[in-house]
């Protein structure tokens, strides 16, 4: 059986899986508590990110823009990020980090954004905003490199970068969860309760499943403080959940602060949860409670009502980001499915060596394809053209079209999912989110096969 790791041999996108840098580290941003990023760019690399992630955590929340137009573009355009900042400052007196997340065009007419900060610190904020506690930082994504996942890796390095400062051991871990929903933030902390464990939640987004409460307040934003960056220097390990969404965070503290680091597995499904919840008890010593076990037990019950019955030999395809599609795959394989083809959206160059991918090279009975740099012609082009047939899609929103033109069932997962309801409130991770993923998957599979075979009799049976 082969399982072939190879970038798309096309020049140019048909359809894109991934946006670009900036919208990672505007991701990240949004985890931070008194944080209003500025991007720096024309509007539009605030515009369509912002509708993004708001379609999917059906949220409103605050990212400014620069704005650059022509006149920036040829002269240079720091005047319109100095604007920008004393606008903020003067409209929201509780801002205390504003992070400029340079894009494309102002990466290519070279504004000097580290240089303005040091301008800035000297001038408006030491005259105009004197007693303010304001800390302005650079975040660098020009969006011809990478994308949208390394843009949040590179921010969330950053963030811990600028403020990680060692004082006083905290007897905390800091948790890196990677780009998640808030009921994935929800699982992990549960997770960390039932094991008694305190940890740091970094880029912490719970919140974003906030309540409309009586005083109207609307807007929602991250737990992640600044005291709490800080801090992070200050833990006895670090646990990042994502190699491609923190993974670097968690390097820098290694290796600035002695703090030993633990990289993944991405708790998806049984056994990755088990691994994160061996790699909390090795860190901390804290045992598994009988109630993870117990947890374990009715996720293992509800996985065997459909695993050999209806997911078995499944063929799947998935897409997205690349820890949640190593991880959805490791997941489909323990449920006997066959995930025949995984489409990672950007060029990663890392991906041949990720012990995961070579671990399904090694291990997988069934022929897998592993397309870098790919796009959603890729998945196209196999079902209309060469033939592919698939039993199930799972992947976000914006592959729904090759999902409903070939009458292929799709499970909403990643982001962005925007056309299911309250998708970002439930969890993948932990023991909770493979019940979900495995009954999600089943229920859709059942839809298909009641409009496909007319009456189904198997589930009259079940
Ligand atoms: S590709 Fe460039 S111009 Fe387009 S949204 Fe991204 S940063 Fe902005």
């Amino acid at each position: 059986m082969t399982c072939d790791v190879k970038p798309k041999d096309r020049a140019g996108t048909i359809n894109p899986i991934f946006t670009c840098q900036p919208a990672g580290a505007q991701f990240a941003s949004i985890g931070i508590k008194d944080c209003t990023g500025i991007v720096h760019g024309g509007q539009g690399c605030v515009m369509f990110v912002c509708l993004l992630i708001s379609q999917h955590l059906k949220e409103s929340f605050e990212i400014a823009s620069s704005s650059v137009h022509e006149d920036g573009a040829v002269f240079g355009a720091c005047g319109r990020v100095e604007e920008g900042i004393d606008v903020l400052l003067a409209r929201y007196p509780h801002i205390r980090l504003i992070p400029i997340i340079t894009t494309c065009s102002t990466e290519v007419i070279g504004d000097d954004v580290d240089g303005l900060i040091t301008t800035l610190e000297e001038g408006l904020l030491a005259e105009k905003y004197a007693g303010r506690d304001i800390h302005l930082m650079a975040i660098h994504t020009p969006s011809f490199v990478g994308s949208m996942v390394t843009g949040y890796d590179l921010a969330v390095r950053d963030f811990v970068k600028r403020f990680a400062a060692k004082t006083e051991p905290n007897g905390k871990i800091n948790l890196i969860t990677g780009w998640v929903n808030p009921g994935d933030v929800k699982e992990l902390k549960h997770l960390l309760a039932e094991m008694e464990i305190d940890a740091t939640v970094l880029f912490e987004i719970e919140s974003f499943d906030s309540p409309l409460m009586p005083d109207g307040e609307s807007v929602s934003h991250g737990n992640t403080t600044i005291e709490d960056l800080t801090d992070t220097g200050n833990a006895f390990g670090t646990i990042a959940l994502n190699r491609y969404e923190g993974g670097k965070a968690a390097q820098y503290l290694e290796k600035s602060f002695g703090i030993p680091a633990v990289i993944g597995p991405t708790p998806i499904g049984i056994r990755n949860t088990d691994t994160f919840l061996a790699n909390l008890k090795a860190m901390t010593g804290k045992p598994i409670p009988p109630s993870l076990v117990r947890e374990r037990g009715i996720a293992i019950d509800a996985l065997t009502d459909v695993a050999h019955m209806f997911l078995a030999d499944k063929k799947v395809a998935i897409y997205g980001n690349p820890d949640l599609v190593i991880g959805l795959a490791e997941f489909c394989l323990d449920l006997e499915m066959k995930p025949v083809l995984l489409l990672l959206g950007d060029d990663n160059v890392s991906y041949a060596d990720d012990p995961r991918i070579k671990a399904l090279q090694e291990n997988v009975a069934h022929d897998m394809e592993i397309v870098t740099n790919a796009d959603f012609w890729e998945l196209e082009n196999r079902i209309k053209n060469q033939g592919l047939e698939l039993d199930l899609i799972l992947g976000h929103s914006k592959g729904r079209f090759v999902s409903i033109d070939y009458g292929i069932p799709m499970v909403r997962v990643g982001f962005p999912t925007y056309d299911r309801a309250g998708m970002f409130r439930h969890p993948v991770v932990g023991y909770g989110g493979a019940i979900w993923l495995a009954e999600q998957m089943a229920n859709a599979l059942f839809t298909d096969m009641e409009y496909k075979k007319d009456r189904e009799w198997l589930l009259n049976v079940w």
